[in-house]
């Protein structure tokens, strides 16, 4: 595991200890970004429920205007950011608080990261889009609260370098691999065998593909167990998630391809398990509840009553597993594939991906779709193995523009640039 950059790995452990200032002294200072989506309020129910702790530097939205500045008159950051100029243009400066500066576009993003007065940027945002501000923060040597886990699948090996060589920390916040960090602390690459990422299976478990030809957009969106933005759940409906995170795993704890698996669990309570050398098996547990993976990137590597949810162990009964079917969800394999390849699968998938989900979720494309246009981006795409930031934006777009060209019965053409 030469890449491993987080839980067991002795430089990254280090980088990971809170400064005694932030603890003895004052709350640390949260720049959000993605505030107005569903990882965004919940780390504003986090900040709410420990004030002593935690206080929000800035927040940055896409659009939501009046909901920023609902926010803001909460929270009274000093820094504000819609990064669309349309809605900044539109946004009532006396809605905003007088302590609250509002600022528009990816350079009022990257001033907001990289600001003295920040001490951690949760990356939130929502696709590709979230990989400026994250890479901002890390050039500036800021610890990232990461979310956002298309960053780590469009430029794994750039990001964690960056971090490495910034002396940044990146601590995970989705569940399965704040589950997996948790596990590996206090160990050694050398011994651990293995990750197995769970899944919940999503609302089409257990349905094979003549059943999901004819699915809608309504039906894609009703999630079992997690409460999320329609990108992911419906990205949860496809497995594209999980391989998502897959591909995220791969980079963020530097483990092979071929050391990730994945095991479907309709609950959702488990959420990943490590296994080491010696054949032991460590996982961790507690409700669906995104607040808990939320407060420990933040606090990490404290442990402090918050808002998320308990085990309820008076109700607690079964907890199953079984083989995810790879045959029907077919965006599982793609993951794979991808973490084995590396270079700039990731970033084509990726793009590919929130191109056919949007397309998916207007009604132009099928549900299984989704997958079958990803695969065909994919393969016609050239590949490179050390590509270039420049390179990866160019491919995200190239992608894009091929979905837009793609039909069930031709595959795409146009060469890659
Ligand atoms: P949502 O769709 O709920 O929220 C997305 C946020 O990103 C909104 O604040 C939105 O602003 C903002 N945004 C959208 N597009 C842009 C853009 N082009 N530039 C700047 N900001 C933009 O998403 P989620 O909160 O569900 O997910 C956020 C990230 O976290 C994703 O990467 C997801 O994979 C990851 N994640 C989410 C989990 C969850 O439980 N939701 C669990 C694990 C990971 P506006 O509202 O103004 O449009
Ligand atoms: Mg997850």
């Amino acid at each position: 595991m030469p890449g491993i950059i987080c839980g067991s790995d002795p430089r990254f452990t280090v980088r990971a200890m809170p400064s005694p200032t932030f603890t003895a002294q004052r709350p640390r200072r949260v720049a959000l970004l993605g505030s107005t989506g569903s990882i965004g309020t919940s780390t504003l129910d986090v900040v709410r429920h420990l004030p002593d702790r935690l206080e929000v530097a800035g927040l940055a939205a896409h659009s939501k205007w009046e909901q920023l500045a609902g926010q803001c008159r909460e929270f009274k950051p000093r820094f504000a950011v819609l990064c669309d100029p349309v809605a900044f243009k539109q946004a009532d400066r006396s809605a905003f608080p007088k302590e609250t500066e509002l600022l528009c576009g990816e350079d009022a993003v990257a001033r907001l990261v990289t600001d003295a007065g920040t001490d951690v940027v949760v990356s939130a945002v929502v696709g590709a889009a979230g990989l400026a501000g994250t890479w901002a923060a890390l050039e500036a040597g800021k610890t990232v609260a990461l979310a956002n886990k298309e960053t780590l699948v469009v430029a794994g090996p750039l990001v964690t370098e960056l971090a490495a060589e910034r002396g940044a920390k990146l601590l995970p916040v989705d569940s399965e691999h704040s589950a997996i960090f948790q596990a590996l602390t206090g160990h050694t690459p050398a011994d651990v065998t293995r990750v197995v990422l769970t899944a919940s299976g999503g609302p089409f478990r257990g349905k094979r593909a003549p059943e999901l030809e004819a699915v809608t957009p309504a039906q894609a969106l009703k999630h079992p167990t997690w409460q999320m933005g329609p990108k992911i759940t419906i990205d949860s409906a496809t497995l594209m998630n999980k391989a998502l995170e897959v591909i995220e795993a791969r980079w963020l704890f530097g483990l092979a391809a071929e050391q990730i698996d994945v095991i479907v669990h309709p609950e959702s309570i488990v959420h990943s398990f490590v296994e080491f050398a010696d054949g032991s098996v460590l996982a961790q547990l507690s409700p669906p509840d995104m607040r808990l993976p939320i407060q420990l990137a933040l606090l990490y590597p404290e442990r402090l009553g918050g808002p998320a949810k308990r085990l309820d162990w008076q109700k607690f009964s079964a907890l199953n597993f079984e083989q995810p079917d790879r045959e029907t969800f077919a965006a599982l394999e793609l993951g794979f594939e991808v973490a084995r390849s590396g270079g700039t699968c990731g970033a084509v998938l990726n793009a590919a991906n929130e191109a056919a989900v949007g397309r998916f979720l207007n009604g132009e494309f099928a549900f299984l779709d989704i997958a079958r246009c990803c695969r065909a981006v994919l393969s016609s795409h050239d590949y490179e193995t050390r590509p270039t930031l420049e390179r990866l934006k160019a491919l995200d777009a190239w992608a894009r523009q091929e979905v837009a060209r793609w039909t069930r019965t031709r595959t795409p053409v146009a060469p890659s640039p």
